[in-house]
């Protein structure tokens, strides 16, 4: 079932390496020409252009965009207790990491009475986009709000698309499970609104004509800083589109497993992973990456009957069977590691003999999920890992989501009179080289009040 790239007695570049290892047909920039008017209808029309969007893209008119107190409790009130625990856990585990990327000040003293201090500012003001297109996710709700909030975010957000097939009283807002852990994380301004046009709302901010009104006007969905959260390709256009009017956290194509595995892999464990992310999304790549023959034979053999027999059978044999998964075989695993970083997956396993050591020479990979008892699975819900990870070959240069991606940096400089003296020479010649003397001046102006230009 899965198509077979060898490349056994190959030495090839990393260019040749990510050639010879496409990916699927992913156009952001074909898609910005549908996302572009979504984008201006939204900034034109506000409310009116979302509710429009949402009827002609979810199928449902919400009576209301922002989703009321009583709803989000009501939700919670009638969510499955084992999933509430389950979410728990998720949230608990994901708050311990979380709290570990905290960031704190640094004062470097650079000479005597000189000091540059990075303080690590939140951003004030974030929108969290929770797909809820093919699939729903409340998991997504817990790895966009924990980081959020552990980085000290005042103002936060949630949008995730309306859904028609709600039960009755929740007809129109986002899925129940969405909203119930969005209320177990105490979040409360929750937007009905998905795609594009949740961005550009985000982007723009939006005047919410469907909520009562307060001192007699409406109450406005105020523009945010930062969006974070995966979607489809409409949700990257718009994102890639409204860029540098608010910061986004990546533009997260479709999702992707690799696996590293030799002999010592359990074929159908392999299997399992490689079926299960290729329930996501009919674009989904799932690769296996290994030195065995006979474990690629059999892996084969038990993604095809895996594949037969589960839920979303049509979905995950389109992603199974696209150009963008596979097998491929390697001399050995020095060749294997040389074609993970090469493809920079967002989720990479690492199944073999002494795994922990092999999985520390990766250098490209979103996530590393090490022997055979750590599926990607786990770090989509449960091991405290965050799950919105760069795709697309991004891994190579940027992290997944984290306390970071709410932070900023700010420089503070402190220098007194006599550090600013000492230094003083060499800013007056670096500024002379760059033909700027008034850089100089500025400095002279209070070391040599005598000698400088006025
Ligand atoms: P989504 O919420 O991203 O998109 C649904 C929205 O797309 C709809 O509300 C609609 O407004 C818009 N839309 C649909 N068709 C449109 C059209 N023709 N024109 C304009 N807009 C249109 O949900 P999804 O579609 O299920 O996609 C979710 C994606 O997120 C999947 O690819 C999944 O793999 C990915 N994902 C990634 C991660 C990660 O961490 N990287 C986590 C979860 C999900």
């Amino acid at each position: 079932m899965l198509s077979t790239t060898d490349l056994r007695g190959t030495a090839l570049s990393v260019a040749e390496l990510r050639a010879a290892l496409p990916r699927a047909e992913y156009d952001v920039e074909a898609a910005l020409g549908a996302v572009a008017p979504i984008v201006a209808d939204v900034q034109d029309r506000g409310a009116a252009a979302l509710l429009d969007c949402a009827e002609r893209f979810d199928g449902v008119r919400p009576e209301r965009l922002r989703v009321p107190a009583d709803v989000l409790t009501a939700a919670l009130e009638m969510l499955d207790p084992d999933v509430r625990r389950a979410l728990e856990v998720s949230i608990e585990r994901a708050r311990a990491v979380h709290a570990d990327q905290v960031r704190t000040d640094t004062t470097t003293q650079v000479a005597p009475g000189g000091t540059v201090t990075e303080r690590w500012v939140s951003v004030e003001r974030v929108g969290l986009y929770v797909p809820g297109g093919l699939a729903v996710y409340p998991s997504s709700v817990v790895m966009n709000v924990v980081p959020a909030q552990i980085a000290g975010v005042g103002s936060l957000a949630v949008a995730s698309p309306p859904q028609r097939d709600n039960p009755d009283a929740l007809t129109g807002y986002p899925h129940p499970t969405i909203l119930a852990a969005c209320a177990l994380l105490g979040v409360d301004e929750v937007y009905a609104m998905g795609g594009a046009q949740a961005i550009a709302a985000f982007a723009h901010g939006f005047t919410d004509t469907t909520a009562p009104t307060e001192g007699g006007a409406h109450p406005r969905c105020e523009p945010v800083s930062l969006v974070t959260g995966p979607g489809n390709v409409y949700v990257a256009a718009a994102k890639r589109m409204l860029k540098g009017l608010i910061g986004i956290d990546s533009e997260a194509g479709p999702t992707e497993i690799a696996v590293l595995a030799d002999a010592t892999a359990d074929p159908d464990h392999v299997a399992a992973d490689l079926v299960s992310q290729a329930e996501h999304d009919p674009l989904a790549a799932s690769v296996l990456v290994t030195d065995s023959p006979e474990l690629a034979d059999a892996v084969d053999a038990a993604v095809a009957r895996r594949a037969d027999a589960t839920k979303h059978r049509e979905r995950v044999r389109t992603a199974l069977t696209g150009k963008q998964s596979g097998t491929v075989l390697v001399d050995d695993l020095d060749a294997g590691l040389a074609v993970v970083d090469a493809y920079a997956a967002e989720h990479l396993e690492v199944i073999t003999a002494d795994a922990d050591t092999v999985a520390a020479r990766v250098r490209n990979a979103g996530a590393v999920f090490v022997g055979p008892y750590s599926p990607v699975s786990l770090g989509d819900y449960a091991a405290g890992s965050n799950h919105v990870l760069p795709t697309g070959g991004c891994a190579c240069h940027s992290s997944g989501l984290s306390v970071q991606s709410f932070l900023r940096g700010i420089h503070v400089i402190r220098y007194d009179e006599a550090a600013l003296a000492e230094v003083a020479p060499h800013v007056v010649t670096l500024a002379e080289a760059e033909d700027l003397p008034a850089h100089g001046e500025a400095v002279t102006a209070r070391t040599d009040p005598q000698g400088a230009p006025r």
